[in-house]
């Protein structure tokens, strides 16, 4: 029934169970792993169930590391790559080590099931002998592609919120529908999913929008009623009309989902949550001013992203990237108009790549034409690397010895040299010193 993948990863945890198997425990592979094996993928990574203590494991493999040890997972690390090796538990504490015996073998694996999150997570497979353990009907499952709660799904849910937002993950991932009992839990508990911590909550979001179909997570997260309890922002945009001719699709949030399906599988992180964040501000702009319009939507929109970006806790980076993305999302419609020293610098941001791929997910999921974007690349192309960024002509010291005073007004001379340096204007570092010294001279630059 599984195939065993040709993988030095594979190999590897097939060696974990084995020694541990060999020393007189029991070991398995456990949860999401046996799964994908089933569907006769490679799992992202492996994990083992066993009836060792962590104290037996760490004294068996060479590389440990106590990560939940208080939980009773170790990590075994071989080559550079680490393995989670779980003790048996239940899901108040620990079933481990206590009945060794054949008989209670069973008992530990059922208790360690119960305490999984959806029945194809539960299931249980010893590489070594090839038998399977289902114990939760995750095998049937799996066959008629449902996700299902383990017990009562109320009571799992209301125990760990975390689960609400993973049974998401899985019903995107593999494409099944929620099995109706849990989601009629799913749906009455949606709230809960905010109580989970920021940083949980972050990392789950992050395994959603980067995964095989984003836009297919959030049109689940909605259909559950999590969707706008994690980004209640997004309300708004249900019913908020957008002129025909350029949204033929429809609405803003319509408009929103499909642009994160334009872009497509894996994407980046950032590159999903500027697409979901977007036209975050439309609602607001289109209350202030004509309706279907939607003046400064961007910058309204960016401000709100860095909120939705602040209550995840996004590192600063990410909510710097992420909110640049948003407010620049409308920049290439302009492009034609555009200095070439405004497209340099443009050319010269870190994040102008992820903004090319905004702007053709967004335009595919509204007018469909990508004219301003191919404008902007074919500019791009006609520039060397060293015309777009070239180094600075001039810098403070070379004004320090003209003679000015370091302060505010060198920001000001140095900028407006590079704006003339990237137009083209100045070649030379003679050239850029004459330019500036007639600026501050403009402007009354102080001397030392
Ligand atoms: P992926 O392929 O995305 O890693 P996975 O099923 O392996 O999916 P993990 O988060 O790696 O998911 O967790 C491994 C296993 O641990 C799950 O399959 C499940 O059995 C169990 N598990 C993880 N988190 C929970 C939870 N919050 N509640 C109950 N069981 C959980
Ligand atoms: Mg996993």
């Amino acid at each position: 029934m599984i195939r065993k993948p040709n993988s030095n990863r594979y190999r590897t945890v097939e060696g974990i169970v084995r020694d541990l198997q060999q020393a007189g425990h029991q070991a398995l592979l456990a949860g999401g792993c046996v799964r994908d094996l089933l569907l006769g993928a490679e799992p992202k990574d492996y994990d083992v169930a066993t009836s060792a203590t962590p104290p037996e494991v760490e004294g068996l493999f060479a590389r440990t590391e106590p990560v939940g040890s208080r939980f009773g997972v170790v990590l075994v690390i071989v080559d550079g790559r680490s393995y989670e090796v779980a003790t048996f538990r239940t899901e108040n504490g620990y079933a481990d080590g206590r009945h060794p015996d054949k008989v209670a073998f069973a008992a530990l694996v059922e208790e360690d099931a119960q305490r999984r999150d959806f029945t194809i997570n539960g299931m249980y497979w010893d590489p070594i002998s090839g038998r399977l353990f289902d114990r939760v009907g995750g095998m049937e499952d799996l066959r008629k592609g449902l996700v299902r709660a383990i017990g009562d799904p109320q009571a799992r849910f209301r125990a760990d919120h975390l689960r609400i937002i993973r049974a998401v993950r899985f019903a995107a991932r593999l494409g099944f529908p929620v099995e109706p009992s849990t989601r009629r839990a799913l749906q009455s508990l949606a709230p809960l999913a905010v109580r989970v911590s920021a940083e949980r909550l972050q990392q789950e979001l992050r395994i959603i929008l980067t995964d095989r179909d984003p836009a297919l997570a959030l049109r689940v997260m909605d259909e559950l009623g999590i969707l706008t309890c994690i980004f209640p922002e997004l309300e708004d945009a249900r019913g908020c009309e957008q002129p025909e001719n350029y949204h033929p699709e429809g609405d803003v949030f319509v408009h929103t989902i499909l642009t994160v399906e334009k872009l497509g599988s894996h994407p980046a992180f950032v590159l999903a949550m500027a697409a979901l964040l977007h036209d975050i501000g439309k609602p607001e702009a289109s209350r202030r001013s004509q309706p279907k319009r939607f003046p400064e939507h961007e910058r309204i929109g960016c401000d709100m992203a860095r909120e939705v970006c602040r209550r995840l806790r996004l590192p600063r980076w990410e909510t710097d990237r992420i909110c640049w993305l948003v407010k620049r999302h409308m920049y290439f419609r302009n492009a034609p108009k555009m200095k070439d020293s405004t497209l340099k610098r443009l050319f010269a941001e870190a994040g102008f790549e992820q903004l090319c791929e905004l702007h053709r997910a967004d335009a595919l999921a509204s007018w469909g034409r990508l004219e301003h974007m191919e404008y902007v690349l074919a500019k791009r192309r006609s520039m060397t690397r060293q015309e777009i960024d070239p180094p600075p002509l001039i810098n403070g010291q070379d004004l320090i010895e003209k003679g000015y005073k370091p302060g505010p007004a060198f920001g000001e001379i140095l900028e407006a040299v590079r704006e003339r340096q990237l137009q083209g204007e100045l070649s030379s570092g003679d050239a850029a010193l004459r330019e500036a010294v007639r600026i501050a001279e403009q402007i009354n630059a102080p001397r030392a």
